[in-house]
């Protein structure tokens, strides 16, 4: 079942500016969730926003964390009344998607979101909301270490297959992003994210 709200807000996480909005990006395996994970904790009123997909959980997800899922007739419905900002098929030709509302509100508001998205959404969010985006690269050390996290993460080869025929196209897009990261120590590539965003989040001035 389709969530009403993505994302419960709580008012004294409000800025007395526009939300912010940080796209993170990098080949599926990179470390984006895990990464995320880490940083969120320790970024006080940066919420993540969890896109919907239609693809099937992993052991250790749930509903919300890190996706909404659904099922196809709901993704296609939601298409159908325009609650996507973008959305793409991606891998094994699975929805994925990311909800205007929840974008709108939190821009509006003065909430600060996070997501990942792969190149091609996050090219529409930049076109979309060019003000209030700052994209984040996120790099493997190298293709080898980037093969070994995902079959140490899947243990269907067909699964890892898609994933590795989308790292060129990925990988092609690197340059047109604010920042670049490369994640190779956890706890370093976790601080450098960390650092990124907070300064990004002290120097912005975009009036309500
Ligand atoms: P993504 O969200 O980019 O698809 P994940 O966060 O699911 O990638 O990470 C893929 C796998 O790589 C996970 O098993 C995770 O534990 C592992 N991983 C993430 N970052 C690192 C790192 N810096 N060093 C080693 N393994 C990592
Ligand atoms: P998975 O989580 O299945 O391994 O990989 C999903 C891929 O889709 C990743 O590259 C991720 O960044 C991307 N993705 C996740 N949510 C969205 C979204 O809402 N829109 C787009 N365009 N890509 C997404």
């Amino acid at each position: 079942m389709v969530p009403e709200v993505f994302i419960n807000f709580r008012p004294e996480d409000r800025r007395d500016r526009e939300g912010l909005f940080f796209v993170l990006s990098g080949p599926s395996g990179v470390g984006k969730n895990t990464l995320l994970g880490i940083v969120l904790g320790g970024l006080q009123g940066v919420y993540y926003m969890p896109s919907a997909t239609t693809r099937a959980m992993r052991p250790g997800e749930s509903q919300m964390h890190p996706y909404v899922f659904i099922t196809t007739e709901e993704f296609e419905d939601m298409i159908e009344r325009g609650q996507f900002l973008e959305w793409k098929r991606i891998h094994t030709n699975d929805y994925y998607g990311t909800h205007l509302p929840s974008i709108k509100y939190a821009i509006r508001h003065g909430y600060d979101i996070i997501t990942d998205m792969d190149v091609l959404g996050c090219a529409d969010a930049t076109a979309a909301f060019p003000k209030h985006i700052c994209s984040i690269f996120i790099t493997p050390p190298s293709l080898d270490e980037l093969s070994t996290r995902l079959y140490n993460r899947d243990a269907d080869p067909g699964n890892i297959e898609k994933r590795l025929e989308r790292v060129e196209l990925e990988m092609a897009h690197k340059d047109r992003y604010d920042f670049t990261l490369v994640n190779d120590n956890l706890e370093q590539s976790a601080r450098e994210l960390q650092r990124i965003i907070e300064q990004v989040r002290n120097r912005v001035t975009l009036k309500r």
